[in-house]
């Protein structure tokens, strides 16, 4: 299927972090920017001559709100190009072309299993969307878990948004974990808090995302707990 490419116009950048940063996206020509919480946006940078060189995919970071406008949350990476020009040189009124949402990596049918929701850094941003969509749709759930690593506190997006919602939803749980500094007497990964969740194997679905070191590591140990393949889902950011 081809999708459709539109323009896009950047109408607000925020630092969230040492190293991450908030754009708003604005797609003027439509009346309302239609996807499904998980999915990913596609940017055209002019940062190639060549068109697929210049492609650089996004999760979008909000829930669908029947607006125009969606969020991203990106990591500027050393020399990534595409990084490099989204927090060097774009600014508010830069013009972009967005490909059409896109993805499979959305939240199941039903939630009718706890679900773990593992990821790293800018990786929170499906989940964003996915927790936002929950909680305005009132989705009725089992337990969810969001296992969230990142190097430092600070660099924690959506901290305070989070602890918000598991206050308000006791079926939601927040486990945010760094691995450089202690936060809330912790330190460590991901991947010990669900291990030790999933001690006695309930019945669960897995969802990560982030880059491939996490992933691939938390893909191996879920299976070696005894989950099966096909409850575990992943999105690759590189
Ligand atoms: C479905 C999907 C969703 C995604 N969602 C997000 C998201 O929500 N947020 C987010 O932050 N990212 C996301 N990503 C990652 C994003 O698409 C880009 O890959 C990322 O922003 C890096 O792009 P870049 O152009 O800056 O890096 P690139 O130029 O593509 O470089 C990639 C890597 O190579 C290294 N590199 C490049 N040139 C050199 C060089 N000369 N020497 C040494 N190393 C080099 C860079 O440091 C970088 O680590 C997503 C990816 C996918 C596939």
């Amino acid at each position: 299927m081809v999708l459709a490419w539109h323009k896009g116009i950047i109408i607000d950048i925020q630092n969230e972090s040492p190293t991450v940063k908030r754009f708003w996206i604005q797609l003027p020509e439509l009346e309302q920017f239609h996807f499904i919480p998980g999915q990913f946006v596609t940017l055209d940078l002019p940062i190639a001559e060549r068109r697929n060189k210049r492609w650089r995919s996004y999760s979008i970071a909000n829930a669908p709100n029947q607006s125009n406008i969606f969020e991203l949350v990106i990591v500027k990476l050393e020399q990534g190009a595409g990084t490099t020009y989204l927090f060097e040189q774009a600014s508010i009124g830069t013009e972009l072309l967005v490909r059409a949402a896109q993805g499979v990596f959305v939240l199941p049918d039903q939630l009718d299993k706890t679900l773990f929701l593992i990821c790293t850094g800018t990786g929170i941003a499906p989940y964003r969307s996915m927790l936002q969509y929950i909680q305005q749709e009132q989705l009725p759930h089992l337990d969810i878990h969001l296992i969230y690593g990142c190097r430092n506190e600070e660099d924690l997006l959506f901290k305070e948004e989070m602890e918000a919602m598991a206050k308000q939803n006791e079926q939601f749980f927040y486990h945010p974990i760094t691995s450089r500094s202690t936060y809330n007497s912790k330190r460590g990964y991901v991947h010990a808090i669900y291990e030790s969740l999933c001690s006695d194997l309930p019945v669960a679905h897995f969802m990560l995302c982030g880059w491939r070191p996490m992933v691939d590591e938390a893909k191996e140990r879920i299976i070696k707990l005894g989950y099966n393949k096909t409850n575990v889902e992943f999105e690759l950011y590189g």
